[in-house]
């Protein structure tokens, strides 16, 4: 298959059709960002790489960074996280806080906010410096050190949090939450502001390609068992409310965030990332998702 002349085809008929959509100002540092941005990246096991467009500029991964946390979690502390979150799709928008009340403060799902600041809150539990401790872990997954924190982003939404805030103060009500929210969310959103580019983003996410493995190391990141088991919950919950539209459009395992990065999973292949900023009304790119369409298309290949 001639992925790279697949992308470079894919890429221009997108760039050839309206780009919809806004890029998010709840995150005032955001909405800075030039909204004609495009970039894609493709990396195999084999370490084939193609890039077209903007795909060595860095950009804020946001929610993508949440999969990371919970594999570094998920590792350390095994099935006894489920205790804390569910594994189940929530159907309501990434920040709704509507079902926790009737769940008792149990998340359902690690990629809602919800869920994310569970896991942020057992990363404080389990790590004495768990910023620098994420960090380290994410640069070592893409083989690069210049990985690094937007502190402007970071204090940016952290002064705008007031829905993840009530979310976790409402979970701490439930007792699902054990340190003080202010340092859950001072984590959480440090996790979201790490910029990194499509290339980037495509290498580090190769272990969970590779059932928990990471491709040139051969260094065991995750068991594949906790490696399936991440990318079903990729496949029903990576997309927040959009988690089905994307299964049904794109038919892989993949992850958004609102920087307008997604990161898509082909298992026992490859991983491609797409970037684009201006987000639907679910939240996920809308170029992403429209290219990744046409790319699965055109490929033929998906997990289905
Ligand atoms: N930092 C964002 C928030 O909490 C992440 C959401 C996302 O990327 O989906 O709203």
């Amino acid at each position: 298959m001639d992925y790279q002349r697949i992308i470079s085809k894919v890429y221009t008929s997108t760039l050839a059709k309206d780009n919809i959509g806004k890029v998010p100002d709840y995150i005032p540092e955001l909405a800075n960002i030039d909204e004609k941005k495009f970039g894609v990246n493709f990396t195999d096991l084999k370490f084939n790489s193609y890039g077209h467009g903007d795909f060595e500029e860095k950009f804020s991964i946001q929610s993508i960074s949440k999969v990371f946390a919970l594999s570094f979690v998920y590792e350390r502390l095994g099935e006894k996280i489920w205790d804390r979150v569910d594994v189940e799709p929530s159907g309501n928008a990434f920040n709704s806080l509507i079902q926790l009340e009737a769940d008792k403060g149990i998340p359902l799902n690690p990629f809602i906010n919800a869920g994310a600041l569970v896991i942020c809150d057992i990363l404080l539990e389990i790590s004495s410096n768990p910023k620098e401790e994420l960090l380290s872990y994410i640069r070592d997954l893409a083989e690069d050190d210049n990985i690094h924190f937007n502190e402007k982003v970071a204090v940016s939404e952290i002064k705008n949090s007031f829905r993840n805030t009530a979310m976790c103060n409402f979970m701490k009500s439930f007792g699902n939450i054990t340190n003080q929210p202010e340092a859950v969310i001072d984590l959480y959103c440090h996790l979201c502001s790490i910029e990194m580019t499509c290339k980037q983003l495509s290498k580090s996410f190769l272990y969970l390609a590779n059932e928990g493995i990471k491709p040139l190391s051969n260094e065991k990141i995750l068991s594949s068992t906790k490696a399936k088991r991440i990318n079903a919950i990729l496949l029903t919950c990576g997309f927040y409310d959009e988690s089905g539209e994307f299964s049904f459009l794109v038919g892989l395992p993949g992850k958004s965030g609102v920087g307008g990065g997604i990161v898509a999973i082909y298992p026992n292949h490859y991983c491609i990332t797409v970037w684009s900023p201006k987000l639907n009304r679910k939240g996920n790119s809308y170029r992403g998702m429209k290219f990744l369409e046409e790319f699965t298309t055109k490929t033929g290949e998906s997990i289905f």
